[in-house]
């Protein structure tokens, strides 16, 4: 699931903060990570050596940042096993034999019930 979260994963940080998103891949919803800021946010480096280092903490940061939201994601997203896709939980259904995606239920005509009812 992992592997597949880190490929849909959208990058939307920007100088001051970090955030990604994941998309549904049934519905298209988007998913957003809980955004972290960057520990530099707002500061103007004054010097060209401090641009280098904050540039390296920025990218340290965001890694780190990226592996939260992956971890975050996979709690609020769920994995078909079937096609290998994530959906988001009104597109994963909860079947007989194994949970999957609205599309794969469909195609293989498997009942079950959605995870997220709510409309
Ligand atoms: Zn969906
Ligand atoms: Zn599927």
């Amino acid at each position: 699931m992992r592997e597949a979260i880190i490929n849909n994963m959208l990058d939307l940080s920007d100088r001051n903060q970090f955030a990604f998103s994941v998309k549904c891949t049934v519905c298209g919803k988007s998913w957003n990570s809980t955004p972290v800021s960057f520990s530099k946010a707002g500061k103007n480096t004054v010097s060209e050596s401090k641009e280098i280092l904050y540039t390296a903490l920025y990218q340290r940061e965001k890694q780190l940042a990226a592996l939260k939201a992956v971890d975050e994601a996979k709690k609020n997203l769920n994995f078909c096993p079937v096609c290998k896709s994530i959906v988001c939980d009104s597109c994963f259904m909860i079947c007989d034999d194994i949970d999957m995606c609205v599309e794969c239920a469909n195609a293989l005509q498997e009942k079950g019930e959605p995870v997220d009812t709510a409309p």
